[in-house]
């Protein structure tokens, strides 16, 4: 992963705060019980010094946020970035928690950070980094802990790093981290599951609200891991047509449709998809007004505000594949504009349903093909999306409103049979 992360207006936290309370009005939620979900459960703040290739020591201030681990050990991602910071690192940790109680999977949320540029480090520094700050935090991870995975500019070769540095002082132990390469234990599937996860919801939601994903036109903002996968299985796997994409150099549209294979090699060599030929570049503001059925935002958080686009958006629905894309202020207008959106911890949450089956097979000493993983990822996604949808409906409350409820409710049962 390479992105850099916009700084949404509200923080992560407070983003988190307000969509929380709703939800929690909607199931009764004790103001006690309130007060233990929001808050999060350890936080580990660390300064970590390290030797620069010209023999210089910089030192960067990282963080490990556990938010809850009633329902398991807590999981969630590390990401390396200038503007990582507290705020954001706990926000992102309280999502984690609500991603793995949606899926029913046996974990809680944490998330960590570097507040770093890695594009000024070399590969060495990068390391060096890596292993300083597993070794500072190492005594709140495991597999029963806490175990991280990749993140906004981390990726398996420093999850194996992480591996490596925590298995020399706990001994051999695959499952304390997901998102590792294949080759030490990873899991086939791993790569594409956030993709494939966005790809199944959107024909769940197909299927109930008419809004056929065979020959229906696609918007993708961020061409990355999330991007570029769902783009490829939508156009190879479901039939859909993809007008547009965009990077952080801008977006490229091709009305009858974009040759995505094409656009993946011309990717792949490392050039912005604006100089592709096979359709007509644009801004990456001129995105955002691209007439479709569905617009997925798979970049940044806090693209979709009222201020900027909320009320020109010109899709059906909005498929949120990145975190936080959409500030609450843009979510009521959508609302109102009978745009739906489909939540971020519901349509992103193939990847730490994937980082589940990694742990599992990590733990079993035992790997599981890819069309399993890819089975079971179908099968947990689609039971999570039709809890939300049933919810939302008999409950007349939006998708976001009752994935969180659910969410909330299952944490909620976990602390109150643990004593709380
Ligand atoms: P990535 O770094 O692989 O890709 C991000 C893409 O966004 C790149 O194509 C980049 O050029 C583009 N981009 C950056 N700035 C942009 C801008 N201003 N306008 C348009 N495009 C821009 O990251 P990723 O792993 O694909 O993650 C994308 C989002 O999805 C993040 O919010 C991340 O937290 C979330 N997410 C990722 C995963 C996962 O498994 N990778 C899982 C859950 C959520």
């Amino acid at each position: 992963m390479s992105a850099p992360h916009a700084r949404a207006t509200m923080s992560g936290k407070a983003i988190v705060e307000s969509q929380f309370e709703r939800a929690a009005d909607l199931i009764n939620l004790e103001s006690y019980m309130r007060r233990i979900l929001m808050a999060p459960f350890r936080e580990v703040q660390v300064e970590v010094p390290v030797r620069m290739d010209d023999g210089r020591i910089e030192v960067f201030t990282g963080y490990r946020i556990q938010h809850n681990g009633a329902r398991g050990p807590c999981k969630g991602g590390i990401r390396y970035h200038p503007e990582a910071d507290h705020d954001e690192v706990l926000g992102l940790a309280t999502i984690m928690t609500w991603k793995t109680a949606l899926m029913d999977i046996p974990f809680g949320g944490a998330k960590g950070g570097v507040t770093v540029d890695p594009k000024r480090l070399s590969k060495l520094e990068l390391e060096r980094l890596t292993r300083r700050f597993t070794q500072r935090i190492s005594i709140v991870l495991g597999p029963y802990r806490d175990i991280p995975a990749p993140d906004v500019n981390t990726n398996a070769q420093v999850m194996a790093w992480i591996l490596d540095e925590y298995s020399s002082r706990h001994g051999y132990t695959p499952a304390a981290v997901t998102g590792k390469p294949v080759s030490l234990g990873g899991s086939l599937g791993r790569e594409e599951a956030t993709g494939r996860g966005v790809m199944y919801v959107m024909a769940e939601y197909a299927r109930d609200f008419g809004v056929p994903l065979k020959g229906s036109r696609v918007v993708i903002q961020g061409f990355g891991n999330v991007g570029s996968h769902l783009a490829r299985l939508l156009v190879a796997e479901a039939g859909a047509m993809v007008l547009a994409v965009s990077d952080v150099s801008g977006g490229v549209v091709n009305e009858a449709g974009l040759d995505v294979p094409g656009l993946l090699a011309h990717a792949a060599a490392g050039r912005p998809v604006t100089e592709w030929p096979g359709g007509r570049a644009v801004s990456n503001d001129e995105l955002w007004s691209v007439p479709c059925d569905w617009l997925v935002p798979a970049a940044l958080g806090g693209v979709i505000t009222r201020e900027h686009n909320a009320r020109r958006i010109d899709c059906k629905v909005v498929v949120e594949g990145a975190n936080e894309p959409t500030t609450p202020t843009a979510d009521r207008i959508l609302e109102e504009r009978g745009i739906a959106v489909v939540p971020d911890f519901l349509a992103n949450a193939g990847g730490v349903t994937v980082s589940y089956y990694e742990w599992s097979q990590n733990l079993q000493q035992y790997r599981w093909s890819h069309e399993r993983v890819n089975q079971e990822l179908k099968a947990t996604i689609t039971k999570a999306y039709t809890a939300v949808r049933d919810l939302a409906k008999a409950k007349g409350v939006t998708l976001r409103t009752a994935a969180y409820a659910i969410a909330l409710q299952r944490v909620a049962d976990a602390e109150r049979l643990r004593g709380n």
